[in-house]
């Protein structure tokens, strides 16, 4: 095996665009230098785009828990309630962030590999009308759920005065986001799934109604006091040193979503999860979602006749090909691929046919070229 080849598979990190490689090594540069503001006032508008919404986004380093965090520690006092909604591993986290920061977190828990539903939401808030905040996650990451967080978002509007708070760190730059039109009050991601750059970035969004929550909210807080950055942010700055490379890297970035488009890179990860899944189906493998819920950005798959760590192990050794295992009580149980950010219909092609071959190895009899066929087959159709 050609020693450093890796092909990564996984929902995040993922690959970087060489362009964006290569911005990355740009020497360094003063973080109070006019290039700096520069920078930033170039950064803004893809960003906004990309979220969908007039607001600035903020830029922290961290990474994508680091802004889960700051949302909660920015919008929820301590002893407030709020209803998070755990679809899987990163609805938990944020009920955990909301425990170890003393806020009365309920959960509405929802069968992993399912998405949660806007009258399951509403039912809950009109039991519980003291919430004031709802935690919800775009993507699930853990299961390769599509939560409809629009619908949720109508209903929470609906039925409280809670704010909507959103954790997109697994699809925000790979599905389609309209942050304002859809009323959520604070948004995030990170840097290393669709937006192709390396860990170490949280992006934070937040309405005008989760602005004057913040302002009101006078839990401590120092590095993460989200208004520090707000304001300086007007001003093309940041508080604190920012991490220049990744925004050297984040500027390509965005310049390569601009000359893809943005509805169009929506429609690859569209396709690439539809070529996915077409080929598994045709393989024979169960998957974790159905159609509806599935996430454009990563697919689980359940097998009942080998095991997944096996497959991801050959795959892993004879390939350089990570796939992704599954998390908490999905350990063992299923394996995950990643298919967002720098990531192609010709990505697809090669790892189901990796997938054929790690299958065959595993022991799974199927037929070579079923899958690689079924996703051809696809990406003719389209
Ligand atoms: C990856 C991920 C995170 C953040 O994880 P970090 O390891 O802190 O970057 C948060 N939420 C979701 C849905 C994720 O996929």
């Amino acid at each position: 095996m050609l020693p450093d080849q890796q092909f990564l598979r996984i929902p995040g990190p993922t690959p970087i665009p060489p362009s964006v490689e290569r911005a990355m090594s740009r020497p360094m540069i003063g973080h109070r230098n006019p290039e700096t503001a520069e920078l930033l006032e170039k950064i803004k508008p893809g960003l906004r785009a990309i979220f969908g919404t007039k607001q600035d986004v903020l830029i922290l380093a961290g990474s994508g828990t680091a802004g889960l965090e700051a949302a909660v520690t920015n919008a929820v006092k301590p002893n407030e309630e709020a209803l998070v909604i755990v679809t899987g591993a990163f609805g938990d986290r944020f009920h955990k962030i909301c425990q170890a920061h003393e806020i009365k977190a309920h959960r509405l828990d929802i069968d992993w590999g399912e998405a949660a539903s806007p009258d399951q939401v509403k039912t809950y808030l009109e039991k519980h009308p003291q919430i004031k905040a709802v935690f919800m996650t775009y993507c699930e990451t853990s299961t390769g759920v599509l939560n409809p967080i629009a619908h949720i978002a109508e209903v929470v509007k609906q039925y409280s005065d809670a704010l909507t708070i959103v954790d997109g760190v697994s699809c925000v730059g790979a599905v389609e986001t309209k942050m304002d039109e859809w009323g959520i009050d604070l948004f995030i991601t990170g840097s290393q799934k669709a937006l192709m750059l390396p860990p170490g970035l949280t992006f934070l969004v937040a309405s005008d109604r989760a602005w004057k929550v913040m302002s009101e909210n006078e839990r401590p807080r120092f590095y993460f006091d989200l208004q520090t950055y707000r304001d300086k942010l007007a001003q093309n700055s940041t508080p604190y040193t920012p991490a220049l490379s990744l925004l050297f890297g984040l500027e390509q970035v965005l310049n390569l979503m601009n000359e893809e488009g943005l509805d169009e890179v929506y429609k690859r990860h569209l396709l690439m999860k539809n070529m996915t899944r077409h080929a598994f189906k045709a393989l024979d493998l169960p998957l974790l979602t159905s159609d509806k819920d599935a996430s454009p950005t990563v697919t689980a798959v359940k097998p009942v006749d080998f095991s997944a760590d096996d497959l991801r192990q050959i795959a892993k050794k004879e390939f350089g090909m990570s796939l992704a295992g599954g998390q908490q009580h999905l350990k063992g149980k299923i394996f995950r691929v990643g298919h967002m950010g720098y990531s192609s219909p010709a990505d697809v092609l090669q790892y189901i046919s990796i997938i054929e071959l790690a299958l065959t190895k595993v022991g799974k009899s199927i037929e070579l070229g079923k899958g690689v066929q079924a996703a051809q087959e696809v990406y003719l159709k389209q």
